[in-house]
């Protein structure tokens, strides 16, 4: 049932509004809007110039309206007077077809036209780091192999648990939390749920757990490899495929209890893994964490090829349980909305093509990857996956308007790195 949101705002007092929406670099834009004019709002939207977002727009466009989703509304834990609401871009009438939750929503349709509904839960790892973002906020926490290291999780207790308090508040089912692979790294877990309800709490987690980290003289960092010699922030998927309250990718009889069409939406990942990483590894300094050399730890648990397997955390794809598989290659920098659109697209074509993943690997690919012919290289650089993505029909056909936007934005975001000057070029070219 749809939120009447000026009788919610008197039930629940909240005194403000903010109607968020997240532009192609997943940075969330919002206008703070008075309960008072929340119901012309609801209807028409609020008023954005889309051409100072990344949006792809020029200066002469007209206004962006971003029109709230009464149902994906949360009042802020640290402060319930406010209510924060997911908002669809709308423009000349219509939904912005570049705009991420226009996209996801799209193939949220799409899969529904074909009776699938996906599921997924996202880990999202992170940082708490200094103010100014050089090291890690806890001195203390030095050990080499750090996970789930009792004592450093625990001197992060306030933080931490006021964070889990605000998730089982509203209703996620937070069921752990631990020190995770790198020193100062964390990672919180919740229930999955359908793929907009997913994408909507994963972006909502970002601001908290920045906004919380920040109330506490912290920071909060989401940044695929902020320490190079530390494992970095990823953003693993479990994914499934629903009829009702059926989970159409169990099947006792198949292979690790998967069903031939998770397999056929697995094959589907594979296919278009290249170009997938432009979008679940979206910034130059992604490809930091994939294809990266073992960290201090002695591994960097992110993959390099494009391979899958049983329960081993050493490739693209790991299957864990029989009702559903793990890809390891979003990183913390992955815009939510477009990472759960790219899977389903890339999903949903694996099923209508009948894309096969060709046989499993079971072996540790940081060791043995080099004995197989199998398994292509992910790519190494930005660039190149942005190349992959340009040549991709599959992403191109499926994600529509996006794919020119997005290239457009993130070749400038690419071009405005090359030509910077970084130390390492200087101290290895001055004297050639
Ligand atoms: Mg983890």
């Amino acid at each position: 049932m749809t939120v009447d949101l000026e009788v919610t705002a008197k039930e629940r007092g909240i005194r403000y509004f903010l109607i968020s929406f997240t532009d192609l670099f997943g940075v969330q834009r919002a206008k703070l809007v008075p309960a008072s004019a929340i119901g012309g709002m609801a209807k028409a939207g609020a008023a954005f110039a889309g051409f100072a977002t990344w949006l792809d727009m020029t200066p002469a466009d007209p206004d962006v309206f971003a029109i709230p989703d009464p149902d994906s509304l949360i009042q802020l834990p640290w402060k319930p007077e406010v209510g924060w609401l997911a908002a669809d871009p709308w423009m000349n009438g219509k939904p912005i077809g570049q705009a991420p939750r226009n996209v996801l929503k799209r193939q949220i349709a799409e899969a529904a036209a074909q009776g699938y509904e996906m599921k997924t839960g996202v880990e999202c790892e992170f940082f708490l780091i200094s103010v100014d973002g050089s090291e890690i906020s806890d001195a203390a926490d030095r050990q080499i192999k750090p996970c789930y290291d009792q004592q450093a999780l625990m001197r992060r207790y306030d933080v931490i648990a006021e964070i889990c308090d605000a998730l089982q508040g509203l209703g996620w089912h937070p069921y752990q939390n631990d020190h995770e692979d790198a020193n100062g790294q964390f990672e919180m877990n919740w229930q999955f749920d359908t793929a907009l309800k997913t994408a909507d709490r994963h972006a909502f987690f970002k601001y908290m757990v920045r906004s919380i980290a920040e109330m506490r003289g912290l920071r909060a960092t989401f940044m695929p490899k902020p320490f190079v010699d530390l494992t970095g922030n990823g953003c693993h998927v479990h994914v499934s495929l629903w009829k009702g309250a059926r989970n159409l990718f169990e099947d006792g009889a198949g292979e690790l209890g998967l069903s031939a069409l998770a397999y056929k939406f697995l094959g589907g990942i594979m296919h278009s893994a290249d170009a997938l990483a432009a979008v679940l590894n979206p910034t130059v300094n992604s490809y930091k964490r994939i294809n990266a050399a073992p960290t201090l730890s002695g591994a960097s648990w992110s993959p390099s090829s494009v391979t899958y397997t049983g329960n081993n955390r050493t490739h693209l794809i790991r299957i864990p349980e029989p009702d559903r598989f793990e890809i390891r290659l979003a990183d913390g920098a992955a815009n939510p909305y477009l990472l759960q659109a790219g899977i389903l697209a890339a999903g949903l074509d694996g099923i209508v093509n009948e894309r096969d993943p060709g046989k499993r690997l079971d072996i540790n690919m940081y060791t043995e990857g080099h004995t197989v012919a199998a398994g292509r290289k992910l790519p190494l650089n930005l660039l190149d996956a942005l190349r992959a993505l340009e040549g991709s029909t599959v992403l191109g056909e499926r994600l529509g308007a996006l794919v020119p936007a997005y290239l457009k934005l993130k070749r400038q975001e690419w071009d405005a790195y090359a030509r910077h000057l970084s130390p390492w070029e200087r101290e290895h070219t001055l004297d050639c």
